[in-house]
């Protein structure tokens, strides 16, 4: 998997968080998981294999990182957000990350990493 047209930062707000690509990204108790943010040190991190150990897709990769991106956005707008429930949070996310990940591809738009200050 190559990761050339993957962006390696973004602004989200006023933070510019890191994206790092890792192999398989685990949990503290040894689970597979697709992606995540660390709020506190600025970094998103997404797994370029998949639970099986094998190459998950450009498309499937970036849907990933509108997930993670859309966590961020949702944890910045906290307080003005109305939902209660984690489940119902993570829904919306993964609503929100899949129709502007499609919208992207269908359309072209891609990023350039080297466009974000910070
Ligand atoms: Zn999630």
């Amino acid at each position: 998997m190559k990761i050339n047209n993957l962006p390696n930062k973004i602004k989200i707000f006023d933070t510019v968080f890191r994206i790092k690509y890792v192999d398989r990204l685990m949990t503290d108790s040894g689970g597979y998981i697709r992606g995540t943010v660390h709020y506190i040190s600025g970094e998103i991190e997404i797994s370029l294999k998949d639970h099986k150990n094998c190459d998950r897709c450009e498309t499937l990769i970036w849907r990933t990182l509108w997930h993670e991106i859309f966590h961020a956005v949702l944890d910045a707008i906290h307080r003005d957000y109305n939902t209660s429930s984690e489940t119902s949070k993570e829904d919306l996310v993964c609503m929100l990350s899949s129709a502007v990940n499609t919208i992207c591809f269908d359309n072209g738009i891609s990023f350039k990493s080297e466009n974000i200050n910070g």
